[in-house]
């Protein structure tokens, strides 16, 4: 019953494939964001008891109408979101066939094609980002949040020798680390994870221009050092979640060396700016850092998730992963090659850097430049249709994260925006959300996620905006 007869997969890979093939012609057609009735929702598996084996294609039928009618349609050109792209058609082919050969990512001699198919991208996009192929490691992680957790570890490794056999307790002092409060959250999570405690976490305070404050951070850097705290770590962020905005980047390298402290940079969506030439100045100073995280799930739009974790430290993963287990085969010994189980926390790990390999490969480096570069001036372009219907820009970046506020200054705004926000959802022809730039301003935030997105779109997300704007104001 686990693997079925030929001639029952035969015609349901092709009804897999009509309903995949059926779902990318019609996505930009349904409501980008259905309506989600957890009741309705829940109602759907009330006769699922698994009493009675179901025929394979109602199987299939039954997930693809639960994905299409209950679901975020992040795949959808108007879907101007949190960096969910479409998935590359490409990335779609190989996670299928990464199910159906189901490589093995623990041990390099189970299966040498997908350890080094891995590796070598690992070292292409090091190269991207100003590393030395030669000098540098890296791994696939499930996301950005794994890279940045195995960032705080690295360093931890690295500036405390005696930290991977002692752990924290064996320190004399608490180790701190810095990141600004527009820095992603998973650092909260990272460093509750690793064991040092949030107050760990130095968030320091942004100026302006939503970048972190560096005299805000040195002063707490030296604070901290008066106080017999241990700086270990400071994070610059590529291009924040909540504004796209880069840190300054080359100060905080320089003021990381000269404190001798690890420089990690959080590029997970931004990163991929250094494909395009006209905007990898942007992130100058990436390749001073000692780690990077970078997520090909978002910019480089393949399919969840396929986060990367880069070091200029070639033996630091090992380091802090590395382990002896007797039952693990020992047909590597000796060939120069790597085991990933020794380079992350993953054990039986799925293979992951194929949807980026296939889509690379078919796309080329001159394909992914000519998509980003796109969707870099439908962000421009939906700046000025903005700034032309009487919104106002607010953020300072030339990536395509635009967050806006009515020109006009109202006067409960966190109120005014949601109210904005429900009137625009609902009419499912576009997805955008809101935040808090600061922690304090309540924006209304586009993302150009999709790389369909033309003019066209942008003129339909102007007009919706406008429609909400004229009924909220006509209640107020
Ligand atoms: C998305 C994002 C993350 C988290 O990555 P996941 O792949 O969702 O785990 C971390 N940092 C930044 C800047 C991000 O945009």
């Amino acid at each position: 019953m686990l693997i079925l007869k030929p001639e029952i997969r035969s015609p349901m890979w092709q009804h897999t494939i009509d309903s995949i093939e059926n779902y990318i012609n019609s996505v930009h057609s349904l409501n980008v964001a259905p309506d989600l009735n957890v009741e309705d929702v829940r109602n759907m598996f009330q006769a699922m008891d698994f009493e009675t084996p179901m025929d394979p294609i109602a199987a299939i039928d039954f997930a693809v109408h639960g994905f299409k009618n209950y679901q975020t349609h992040t795949p959808h050109r108007r879907y101007f979101g949190l960096f969910n792209p479409a998935p590359s058609t490409m990335g779609i082919v190989a996670d299928s066939l990464v199910a159906a050969f189901n490589p093995q990512l623990a041990a390099w001699s189970h299966n040498p094609f997908a350890v080094e198919l891995e590796q070598h991208l690992i070292r292409m996009f090091g190269v991207r980002f100003g590393y030395d192929p030669s000098a540098m490691d890296g791994t696939f992680t499930s996301g950005g949040a794994e890279a940045n957790h195995t960032a705080v570890l690295t360093a931890l490794t690295d500036i405390f020798p005696e930290f991977a056999r002692k752990g924290l307790r064996g320190l004399s002092s608490q180790p701190v680390f810095y990141g600004s409060t527009e820095s992603h959250h998973s650092f909260v999570k990272a460093s509750r994870f690793c064991g040092l405690g949030t107050e760990a976490h130095r968030r320091i305070e942004v100026n302006d221009d939503l970048q972190m404050d560096l005299s805000i951070l040195k002063e707490q850097i030296r604070k901290d050092k008066e106080n017999g705290f241990v700086p270990f770590l400071i994070v610059g962020t590529g291009g924040t979640t909540n504004a796209g905005v880069v840190d300054p980047l080359t100060d905080l390298a320089d003021l990381a060396a000269e404190q001798g402290l690890w420089f990690h940079v959080d590029a997970a969506w931004g990163g991929a700016a250094v494909l395009v030439p006209e905007l990898k100045s942007v992130l100058k100073g990436i390749e001073r850092s000692d780690s990077i995280t970078f997520d090909s799930h978002k910019w480089l739009s393949v399919p969840n998730a396929a986060g990367m974790f880069l070091t200029k430290h070639p033996t630091i993963l090992d380091q802090t992963c590395h382990i002896e287990a007797e039952y693990v085969p020992k047909d590597s010994e000796g060939l120069g090659v790597t085991d990933p189980l020794s380079h992350s926390l993953q054990w039986s790990r799925r293979m992951i850097g194929l949807k980026v390999f296939l889509s690379l490969a078919v796309a080329g480096w001159k394909g992914y430049e000519n998509t980003i570069r796109h969707q870099t001036e439908m962000g421009n372009l939906l700046r000025q249709e903005l700034q032309k219907a009487d919104w106002k820009v607010v953020n300072p970046t030339i990536l395509p994260v635009i967050c806006f506020v009515d020109a006009k200054p109202m006067q409960n705004p966190n109120q005014y925006y949601a109210d904005i926000l429900s009137e625009v959802l609902s009419s499912g022809k576009v997805w955008i959300s809101t935040t808090q730039l600061g922690g304090t301003r309540s924006v209304l935030r586009a993302c150009i996620t999709n790389v369909l997105t033309d003019a066209d779109d942008i003129r339909i997300l102007i007009h919706e905006l406008d429609g909400a704007r004229q009924k909220i104001r006509g209640t107020l």
